[in-house]
Order: C-alpha cells, then sequence, then structure tokens
C-alpha cells in the first residue's frame, strides 16, 4: 500500500485528462489519498469537476487562480475549515503569453515577462505561504512543483517560460530552507516534453519531443505517468530525506552532450 493512504493532498493545475497534475491526481488517489483541486475559474470548472468524478473517493473542489493572493487565502481558508490540514500540495500551474513562446526572446515584453515569472514562479511562494500552517498542523508536509530542463538551457520558443523555471527553481531552494525546520519539504520534479495544453503553446514543441525520443538513453519519450509516480515517491514518507532538489524525470536526456 502506498503511503499516501489516508493523506490529504492539494493539487493545483488540472486542466484536463493530459495534464501532468491530472496524472499526479490520479496516482495519489490510487495511492488512497484524499484530494482538493482546484479550477482557475467558473469557465474551468466543468472540466476539473467531469475528471474528479471519476476519482474514489471524490476530491474536494475549490476555485484558485494562483496569480490572486485573496483567492489563495480563500483556498486555504476553506481547507482548513473542510479538511483540517495538509499532508501534501502540488503546484502545477504555469502560464506565459502565447506570442512570448513563439517571438524572438529579446522581444520580450516587459508586461509578458511579469505575467510569465509571477504565474509561474511566485506562485509556489505564495501558496507555500498559504498552505505552510495547514501542513505545520500535521507535523509537516511535502510540496512538489513542475519545471523544465529549459531552466537551464535553451530550448527554440521556450523563451520567458526558461526565464521563470529559472525563477522556479531557486525558489524551490529558497522555500526548502525557510519551511525545513517545520518538516516541510520542498522540491521539483524536471520532467522531459509531455504533449500537454500548456506545451501546446510552444511553437515547434513536436521538434522537441522528437529530439529526445531520439537522443535520450531511454529513447522515448516520458509519460504523464512517469512523473506521477516519480511525484508520488516525493510526497510520500518514502522521500523523507529529500528537499530543495530537482529530480530529472527524462529518459535520461539531460546527461548527453549531445
Ligand atoms: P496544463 O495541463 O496546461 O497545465 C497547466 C496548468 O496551469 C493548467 O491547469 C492551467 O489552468 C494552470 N494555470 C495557468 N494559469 C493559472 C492561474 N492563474 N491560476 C491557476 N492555474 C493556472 O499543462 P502541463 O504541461 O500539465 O503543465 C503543468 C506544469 O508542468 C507546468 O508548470 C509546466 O510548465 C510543467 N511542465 C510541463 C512539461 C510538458 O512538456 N508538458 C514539461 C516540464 C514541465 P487553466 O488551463 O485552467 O488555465
Amino acid at each position: 500500500m502506498s503511503d499516501v493512504a489516508g493523506r490529504t493532498g492539494l493539487i493545483v493545475g488540472v486542466a484536463n485528462k493530459r495534464s501532468l497534475a491530472w496524472g499526479i491526481a490520479q496516482a495519489a488517489a490510487a495511492g488512497g489519498a484524499r484530494l482538493i483541486l482546484t479550477y482557475q475559474n467558473e469557465r474551468l470548472r466543468e472540466n476539473v469537476e467531469a475528471l474528479a468524478a471519476t476519482l474514489d473517493p471524490a476530491p474536494l473542489l475549490l476555485p484558485c487562480d494562483v496569480a490572486r493572493d485573496e483567492e489563495i487565502e480563500a483556498l486555504c481558508s476553506a481547507i482548513q475549515a473542510q479538511a483540517g490540514g495538509l499532508d501534501f500540495v502540488v503546484h502545477g500551474a504555469a502560464f506565459a503569453p502565447r506570442e512570448a513562446l513563439s517571438s524572438p526572446f529579446v522581444e520580450t515584453s516587459r508586461d509578458a515577462f511579469r505575467t510569465a515569472l509571477d504565474i509561474s514562479a511566485y506562485s509556489l511562494v505564495a501558496l507555500a505561504r498559504g498552505t505552510q500552517p495547514l501542513l505545520a498542523n500535521r507535523g509537516g508536509g511535502s510540496i512538489v512543483t513542475l519545471t523544465y530542463l529549459g531552466a537551464e538551457r535553451v530550448f527554440p520558443n521556450y523563451n520567458v517560460m526558461g526565464v521563470a523555471k529559472a525563477a522556479l527553481e531557486a525558489t524551490v531552494r529558497y522555500l526548502a530552507a525557510d519551511l525545513g525546520p517545520q518538516n516541510i519539504r520542498v522540491n521539483a520534479i524536471s520532467a522531459g516534453p509531455v504533449k500537454t495544453l500548456a506545451a501546446s503553446g510552444i511553437s515547434g514543441f513536436s521538434g522537441i519531443l522528437q529530439v529526445y525520443r531520439e537522443r535520450a538513453p531511454l529513447r522515448r519519450n516520458v509519460e504523464s505517468s512517469d512523473v506521477a509516480d516519480t511525484a508520488l515517491f516525493l510526497l510520500s514518507h518514502a522521500g523523507r530525506g529529500i528537499t530543495g532538489d530537482v529530480i530529472m524525470v527524462d529518459g535520461g536526456y539531460s546527461v548527453m552532450g549531445m
């Protein structure tokens, strides 16, 4: 039995059945966790509701636009009232304006830069701050976010999202140092490319998938379930000694020189 059984977890970033956060939600629910899923706004609620209905036990559904501090506060109050605490948090939200992912990086506007960094990196700080008391109530817990190798290396059209992921990875380290004394661990999974809604916003994404398939030591693309299983490890007691880290789940692509 997985040791997320009986644990309560918040998962942010389920948009549809391809979402990496949805893969993690499925794995955690299968492991016996009780889940809280969020949706960004009313327009997107139905999608998440339909997916949530397929999980047993049925997750609690709450709204949260991570760009809004008041929504994060309301989310955490609702969790306190309805679940009494949290054992883990999955942060799978990211966004950059589409034009910033198709034009030369040097053309990135101040607005696009601000939006990408706000939603894709700062939101982890805000979510960690909001959930800290809920996790501390349970004697600690685990926070996992999702990043990409574009934080360290240049990929065509990944652009400002690479800068946001670099900030996200540094954020993981600073949060880990702050929250570690409360036994709250903070880690990132750096996933290889997976065809999701967010990925489809990056021009030439299928070319990136192909290069990974050809060059990664495992000679395949990773799947959402590969990422989910590593997330479950980090979220559970099995990952208790790991914090502040970025774990690669990319079929080994990142070790190759060429
Ligand atoms: P996805 O299904 O499109 O998930 C992205 C999520 O971010 C969506 O649920 C989206 O919600 C949410 N989001 C955007 N703005 C938000 C906001 N203001 N408030 C709350 N939620 C917001 O794509 P994904 O690929 O699974 O992305 C999940 C994470 O994995 C991202 O951090 C991504 O960068 C990372 N990642 C992806 C890959 C890949 O190749 N797919 C590789 C490495 C890392 P709405 O759609 O409802 O707006």
